[in-house]
């Protein structure tokens, strides 16, 4: 059962990972740790934490492939910690389906700012959204609680934040979003994620789309303005005056 406090710190540096964990005790969290990537796997599968802290350089196996690992079946939130800024940009390009990163030194008071706006979308609990238990629209399910999502009940394997984007995106489809729309829904609480960082996370759910819709590409890219999700012909209904097959 994942606990909604219990939070995995994956950093080599024994000094900065009980700083982390005193920083996430004092905020109420229960922190786990683990010092390399084959013991992160198995403290994820062991306590099935709601957040994983991901440090990016880790002997063993790197926060790359830890993250490539964790997002094979599971859409926990994860923040990515980075030694450069211009290796962001590196795993941001990487899709790997990180929730979000930031760049040391950080400030640990930053770092749970984070981790508590992470875990909120992840569990829902948005201002604004939490009248609305969920949205059909032309096939899609989604539930807010859960953050899950559907499609003519095939389970979609949606990050936190693509289902974000796919729930901003279907406020109607057929509607065109700018980037700045979908930053704004995407990241409530922060506005230093890049432009980029959308059209990569648009990018996976595009992917993720196509691996379960019929027909062309779901999400367009409009130039200049942003993107716009099309629902696929087949989610209509056929019209009731149509034919009965011989
Ligand atoms: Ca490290």
């Amino acid at each position: 059962m994942t606990d909604a406090r219990r939070v995995l710190v994956v950093e080599d540096e024994d000094k900065l990972a009980a700083l982390l964990c005193d920083y996430l005790r004092a905020a109420g969290y229960e922190p786990r740790v683990a010092m390399d990537g084959p013991a992160a796997l198995r403290a994820f599968a062991a306590e099935a934490p709601a957040a994983v802290l991901l440090d990016l350089n880790l002997p063993g196996l790197d926060g790359i492939e830890v993250c490539r690992e964790i997002r094979r079946d599971s859409a926990v939130p994860i923040l990515m910690l980075t030694a450069r800024a211009d290796e962001i940009d590196r795993i941001v390009g990487l899709e790997i389906g990180a929730d979000d990163y930031l760049c040391k030194p950080y400030s640990p008071r930053e770092v749970v700012a984070r981790v508590r706006a992470l875990l909120r979308r992840s569990q829902g609990r948005l201002p604004g959204m939490a009248a609305v238990p969920g949205l059909e629209v032309g096939g899609f399910t989604l539930d807010d609680a859960g953050q899950r999502a559907w499609w003519r009940g095939q389970a979609l394997p949606l990050t936190p934040i693509e289902w974000r984007l796919l729930r901003t995106l279907l406020q109607p489809p057929g509607r065109v979003f700018s980037r700045a729309q979908l930053l704004d829904a995407i990241h409530v609480d922060f506005r230093d994620v890049s432009d980029r960082a959308v059209d990569s996370h648009v990018k996976n759910l595009r992917r993720k789309l196509q691996a379960s819709l019929p027909g062309p590409d779901a999400i367009a890219s409009v130039y200049g303005v942003g993107y716009r999700l099309d629902l696929p012909a087949a989610a209509f209904p056929p019209p009731l005056t149509s034919p009965a097959p011989d």
